[in-house]
């Protein structure tokens, strides 16, 4: 991830006040490791390219490595020309 694009989800978690530690271990240390999408399917066995996703961030505790996803929708983090979320 490019730094300027890690600069504005930090900036976007922080504002919303996601400072709890982790909920695991209580670790306070966390990195944002990726982009990614969940893709949305109404039929399980299905798999479908290109369909409807949620787009999210990936962030990892620095310590135990749980992983949690935050959508970018609601921390105004998608792109231009991008999904819906
Ligand atoms: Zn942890």
């Amino acid at each position: 991830m490019e730094q300027k694009r890690l600069d504005e989800c930090v900036q976007a978690l922080n504002s919303r006040g996601v400072k709890l530690p982790c909920p695991r271990c209580g670790q306070k240390s966390f990195s944002i490791v990726a982009e990614t999408i969940i893709p949305i399917n109404d039929k399980p066995n299905v798999v479908a390219v290109g369909g409807p996703s949620i787009p999210t961030i990936i962030v990892a505790c620095d310590n135990c490595g749980y992983i949690t996803q935050h959508a970018q929708g609601p921390l105004g983090l998608l792109k231009e020309g991008g999904n819906n979320g």
